[in-house]
């Protein structure tokens, strides 16, 4: 996303991801599951061209195609962890949405309230404990 003039290409589909709504990289960087200097040396790809990720992405505006692996379909998932789940990757994609206009720092695009993953499924869960009483949520509301 830093060389703007040749654009990272999507390991996925090979065309260029041009904006950082579209990143799956920054979408992971946003749930903390990709570090801030791994984002130069991580390969990019469109949010829609990672199905496994996209497909917990609940929103009417998030309106593409997708694949997922049977083996990581959502279908498969308990209940209340598909919810869980959902909950966080949608609060992430919108975030994501409204990082251009944001004028927030890199450091600060990752979800205040999801812990770095040494334990991903708890980071999940406080992440969703604190969820709609954020300053955040109340942020992306309005935009
Ligand atoms: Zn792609």
């Amino acid at each position: 996303m830093a060389e703007c003039d040749s654009g990272y290409r999507c390991r996925i589909c090979g065309v260029p991801v041009d904006e950082i709504i579209e990143s799956e990289l920054y979408l992971r960087y946003v749930l903390c599951d990709v570090q801030i200097d791994q984002l130069a040396d991580t390969p990019e790809a469109h949010v829609w061209c990672n199905g496994n990720l996209a497909q917990f992405i609940v929103d009417p505006a998030f309106d593409h195609p997708i694949k997922v692996d049977p083996e990581h379909d959502k279908s498969a998932m308990d209940d209340a962890t598909r919810r869980l789940v959902e909950s966080v990757v949608t609060r992430a994609w919108k975030r994501l949405q409204w990082l251009p206009e944001s004028g927030l720092d890199v450091t600060r695009y990752p979800l205040e309230d999801v812990v770095p993953p040494d334990d991903p499924e708890e980071s999940l869960k406080v992440s969703t404990r604190l969820g709609d009483s954020t300053r955040l949520d109340d942020a992306e509301r309005r935009s």
